[in-house]
């Protein structure tokens, strides 16, 4: 039996997250697994029932499962609470670092069909097949932060910035391992031309690349790296980068898929991992069953490759998606003429059927 902790969230995390449970028991009933979901609350909606974004009891059920499926947090709502209080810094960031998760997994592969709903030229996203690896415990986001005052009556507002040579090493070569089962490619990205954690980051990388010499190891800087996601996608096989450029480039690189809503995430490192949408809780959409379920039901499948080691029930959500698109189904994300519009729940109810009958 596998335990899954499944924390919807808010906006249409709370949409989406059903569709990604009905394509895991569609997994179960096809080959026989068990799976127990047990549900807990995170971001604005937990603040709002219990006044925490991350609740010590979610937090426990997190710990005491083999695997957390996660939806999205934050809102309008929850955006003039106290920093800590903030779904974002009080959730996202402590679940995280609590879990040890420091290493965020987001393939980006672009479905053959979805070509013509993406925004770039054909002939630049085919047959894009890349892996961002984002580290994702440390840098910016769980730097220092202060302000103060300043005498022109103004402020000034500090975030500080660090990482170790144990921090980098270790994503680093989770990105090579990485590397190894795919196409060999590691493309390193910082901005060793300006900033010295870059600088650490890349003597770092340097010294590591000596040891896998079956990897053909480049660098990149950050700005120049996010012009070559949309000049020449294909050029990359796996992007290893720190947390705070990660960030910013996956939600580029999600536009090489056609939508933002079909780019899943695995985040790893500690005992339990967070599957999640690379999306937030997109509150301009929520409640109107517009979302797109497909990086969630996506990121389920890398849970069942990554969490409990099934890969051929991985590929059969997988091809379900494939095998849906296909077929010219799209939510309103990838919507474009002469194809058939559904919804949140239709598309996870095609997908289930699709896992059940293929
Ligand atoms: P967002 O990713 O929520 O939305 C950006 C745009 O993409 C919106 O137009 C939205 O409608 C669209 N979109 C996102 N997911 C979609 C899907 N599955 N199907 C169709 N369209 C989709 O980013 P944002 O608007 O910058 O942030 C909204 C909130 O989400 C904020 O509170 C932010 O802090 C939070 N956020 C949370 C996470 C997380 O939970 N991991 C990640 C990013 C942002």
């Amino acid at each position: 039996m596998y335990k899954i902790a499944v924390l919807p969230g808010d906006g249409i995390g709370i949409e989406i997250v059903p569709e990604a449970i009905k394509a895991l028991q569609a997994i179960s009933e096809r080959f026989g697994h068990e799976f127990q979901f047990t549900e807990a609350l995170i971001g604005g909606a937990a603040y709002d029932a219990v006044g925490h974004p991350l609740p010590e009891s979610t937090l426990s059920t997190c710990r005491e499962s083999d695997a957390v499926l996660l939806g999205a947090i934050g809102g309008p709502k929850w955006e003039s609470l106290p920093v800590h209080l903030r779904p974002e810094v009080g959730a996202l960031l402590p679940l995280r670092k609590e879990l040890g998760l420091y290493a965020n997994l987001r393939p980006c592969m672009l479905f053959p069909s979805l070509i013509q709903a993406s925004t770039l030229k054909e002939e630049v996203i085919t047959g894009v097949d890349l892996m961002v690896i984002r580290e994702l415990t440390g840098g910016l986001y769980f730097g220092e932060k202060s302000r103060e005052a300043t005498a022109d009556g103004g402020q000034k507002a500090t975030d500080i910035l660090s990482y170790s040579t144990y921090e980098i090493e270790r994503i680093v070569r989770f990105a090579y391992e990485t590397a190894r089962k795919r196409r060999h490619k590691l493309c390193s990205v910082d901005k060793a031309n300006v900033i010295e954690t870059s600088r650490l980051w890349r003597e770092t990388v340097t010294e590591l690349a000596k040891e896998y010499p079956d990897v053909e190891t480049s660098y990149m800087y950050v700005d120049n790296c996010s012009m070559q996601l949309i000049r020449n996608p294909r050029q990359f096989d796996v992007i290893v980068t720190e947390n705070m450029f990660g960030d910013i480039l996956t939600d580029e690189a999600s536009m090489l898929t056609g939508s933002i809503g079909m780019l899943p995430s695995a985040s790893i490192g500690g005992q339990v991992g967070v599957y999640e949408p690379s999306h937030g809780s997109a509150p301009d959409i929520a409640g109107q069953s517009k979302a797109n379920p497909l990086a969630t039901i996506l990121s389920a499948a890398m849970m069942l490759r990554y969490a409990f080691s099934l890969e051929e029930e991985a590929r059969t959500i997988e091809l379900a998606v494939l095998k849906v698109l296909e077929e010219d189904y799209r939510t309103p994300d990838l919507m474009e003429t002469g194809k058939k519009l559904v919804n949140t729940v239709q598309m996870g109810d095609l997908i289930k059927e699709r896992i059940l009958n293929s």
